[in-house]
């Protein structure tokens, strides 16, 4: 299997090379030049395998160029118990007849993105090393918060790797930077940058469009990387997770194999919903992908009317992982129900970076609104939503996975389907504590507690555990106490290479 860019069909590279690339010279994504079946009888076995086995199930059938070996130690190093406290890695949370709680949030940093970075190092790793780079890769990450713990969590350790994370010294929470800075590893590096998140940001841009640093870098056998969300290498991980919650149904006698299912996601940037269409269009019997959004609600917009436009107020929510305007992964659903005509492709987002907009034609419009119901909560309804799955379920979700389970309310209340469905819950209440507790007691006093206090009161007040990840940062060393400049950046990339 080969993959195309989704701006260049003539583009054909293995998938080490997408990987190891992350993003095509032109600008467009790598996406699989076909897409792989999985037959009912394929699910039907995998209901009996392990996560880790139907892991292996499906990135096989995608990085084909991988032998087996490879790919067993690149799975088995990934999902362990020991990283995600359960052999089930993501398990699913029975809520009522109706909604299915896909839990992918047990993994080291609490959130979902440890579902895709904790396999992205090895992938990336094996991908260089079958192409024969005799390079290290080094790993720049800016980061507003959970992205940057996640990508350590990753890559610690990971030989032939190492981690430099900038975080803005006044952006962050006081429970990420101390998960940051407490970071454990021989291969990795932290520092906060004096101003916010889009000076982090512009400065690590700055250090990947340098020539000069790269041949600086090549000198002594370094490349730089990205963790990027649009890498194929974080995607194709996060489309196992919905056939092993199928499988799981299955085996639970919730579901039998061919019944069709939604599924309902918390979206951003485009990546976690685009894995469930992949699982669809690979054969996984689903009904409709629900897309939820928050306030910032561009692509319910998109999915209702064709028409993508960021141009329009940006909202900073409780929900701040689904704050965003540009979904770059929505780049690879055109291609794809557009037939792969990369030109056209190209031309809507040629569009989106000179005036911010573009209009799809009726053609893909159609498609699209034929297997995704887009829908969005804002900051009430999100609240709300916590504290009746609390007060009906007895149990908590955050704000992320609120968001998702208002919009499927709401789906249901207006076309009257009651699909079994499968919501994608993409962070522990305990990331979130401070909204979470407000949202499920109104007349709860906070304002005084720390961090700390309020994971602890969130445990106490509803008998939860606190993951034990989070309670255990207040006690732990900090590493990593340097703050730099935005012009101070490459220095201390350098300074800590060197060692
Ligand atoms: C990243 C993230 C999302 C959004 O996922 P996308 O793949 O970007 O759509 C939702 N919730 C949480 C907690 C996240 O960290």
């Amino acid at each position: 299997m080969n993959y195309k860019s989704t701006r260049n069909n003539n583009i054909s590279v293995k998938s080490c090379e997408a990987i190891a690339k992350g993003l095509s010279h032109e600008g467009g994504l790598f996406i699989p030049e076909s897409i792989p079946t999985v037959s009912l009888k394929n699910i039907e076995y995998m209901a009996d395998m392990s996560y880790t086995e139907r892991a292996k199930e499906i990135l096989g059938r995608f990085l084909t160029d991988f032998t087996e070996e490879e790919l067993d130690n690149c799975i088995n190093s990934a999902y362990t118990k020991e990283k995600f406290g359960t052999n089930a890695i993501a398990p699913v949370y029975k809520l009522n007849s109706e909604q299915y709680i896909l839990e992918l949030w047990h993994g080291p940093t609490c959130a979902f993105k440890d579902m895709a970075l904790q396999i992205l190092p090895h992938l990336l790793t094996t991908s260089v090393k079958k192409l024969g780079i005799d390079r290290e890769m080094l790993i720049l990450v800016a980061t507003s918060g959970d992205t940057g713990k996640a990508a350590l969590e990753g890559f610690k350790n990971v030989t032939g790797t190492k981690i430099v994370v900038f975080y803005p010294d006044d952006g962050v929470s006081q429970i990420q930077r101390l998960q940051m800075c407490t970071q454990e590893g021989n291969n990795v590096f932290v520092s906060a940058v004096n101003g916010n998140f889009d000076d982090a940001q512009n400065g690590v841009k700055e250090i990947f469009t340098d020539n000069e640093y790269e041949k600086e870098l090549d000198k002594i056998k370094v490349s730089l990387s990205s963790a990027n969300s649009i890498n194929w290498g974080r995607l194709v991980p996060q489309i196992v997770y919905y056939f092993s919650a199928y499988c799981d149904m299955v085996k639970g006698d919730e579901i039998k194999v061919g019944d069709e299912v939604n599924i309902c996601v918390p979206t951003g940037n485009f990546g976690n919903i685009l894995a469930a269409y992949y699982a669809k269009r690979m054969g996984l019997p689903v009904k409709k992908l629900i897309c939820a959004s928050n306030k910032n609600n561009v692509l319910t917009d998109f999915i209702r009317t064709g028409v993508y436009d960021r141009n329009r107020s940006f909202y900073t929510t409780t929900s701040p992982s689904m704050d965003i305007l540009i979904s770059s992964n929505l780049e690879r659903l055109l291609y794809m129900v557009s037939d792969g005509d990369s030109e056209a492709v190209k031309g809507y987002m040629t569009s989106l970076k000179e005036n911010g907009t573009y209009t799809v034609s009726d053609e893909i419009k159609a498609k699209i609104e034929e297997i995704f119901y887009g829908g969005w909560a804002d900051e009430d309804a999100s609240s709300e939503t916590i504290f009746q799955t609390n007060d009906k379920f007895g149990y908590v979700i955050d704000t992320h996975t609120s968001v998702a389970v208002s919009v499927h309310n709401e789906y249901v209340k207006e076309t009257g389907d009651t699909t079994k469905t499968i919501i994608a819950s993409t962070a522990s209440p305990f990331k979130f504590n401070g909204a979470v507790l407000s949202a499920l007691d109104s007349e709860t006093q906070i304002a005084d507690l720390d961090e700390f206090r309020l994971l602890e009161k969130l445990a106490d007040d509803y008998e939860l555990r606190i993951p034990s990840s989070l309670s255990a940062l207040e006690e732990k060393e900090v590493r990593f106490e340097m703050v730099c400049d935005k012009n101070q950046m490459k220095a201390v990339i350098n300074e800590f290479i060197k060692n």
